[in-house]
């Protein structure tokens, strides 16, 4: 199938699990995550209407989207990938909303940007719900503090995101992280991918990240 029928494949289950759900959000939003996908992927994608786009590294998005978005000036783009304070000042000025804000030194680099900028993205705090040692994101019992850390510095959270691990079922993790956006009054919960997006929409997301659903098999081999 070509990129725009895997789109709109992905949409119409979206919108079949949504009327499943006993308690979806008030609207659930595909994010095509274009990470190693080439630009002509994305102008593909773009073609079919979608206008919501995921890279996880910088580097790779500012290759790709300063012109998509001259093109395209209702692109939206967020980073969901992890994001290094020395990376602060680019991604703020190439991304719409940050997926992955995941602890106290990144905030205050945010808001100190924001401060020199006067503007900033907003932003989704990432949740390490399976507490993996080695992923991103800011263990459940620590997400309160570091969302009133944030809020303290006047910096847009609207959210919360995670990565459930691969082996899980990811049911619990979804659960988790709808309870967690709830106790801190968050409208947003980013969660769900190719192999588990219907799942996430039940239990309430609003945004959805897919990838390989929609572009194919990643070939890492092509990145820089
Ligand atoms: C790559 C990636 C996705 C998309 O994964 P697929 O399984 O290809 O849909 C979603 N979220 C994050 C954070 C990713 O890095």
């Amino acid at each position: 199938m070509s990129i725009s029928e895997n789109l709109a494949d992905i949409v119409a289950r979206i919108a079949l699990s949504r009327k499943a759900a006993i308690a979806p959000a008030p609207a659930t939003r595909l994010v095509a995550v274009s990470k190693t996908v080439a630009e002509d992927g994305i102008r593909e994608a773009l073609e079919a209407g979608q206008r919501l786009f995921g890279e996880n590294r910088v580097q790779e998005a500012m290759a790709k989207f300063p012109q998509l978005k001259t093109d395209y000036p209702d692109l939206e783009l967020h980073l969901i990938g992890p994001l290094q304070t020395n990376k602060v000042k680019d991604a703020m000025a190439l991304f719409d909303v940050i997926q992955t804000l995941d602890r106290a030194k990144l905030a205050e680099a945010l808001a100190a940007e924001r401060d020199r900028t006067g503007k900033s993205p907003r932003l989704l705090v990432q949740v390490n719900t399976g507490e993996e040692a080695q992923k991103a994101g800011v263990p459940p019992r620590e997400t309160a503090a570091l969302i009133a850390h944030a809020r303290k510095l006047e910096l847009p959270v609207e959210g919360l995101m995670c990565i459930p691990p691969a082996d899980d079922d990811a049911a619990p993790h979804f659960a988790l992280l709808l309870k967690l956006a709830r106790d801190n009054g968050l409208e947003f919960l980013s969660m769900g991918m190719s192999g588990d997006f219907e799942l996430a929409v039940k239990f309430g997301a609003t945004h959805v990240r897919v990838g390989s659903a929609i572009f194919g098999a990643r070939d890492y081999a092509t990145t820089t």
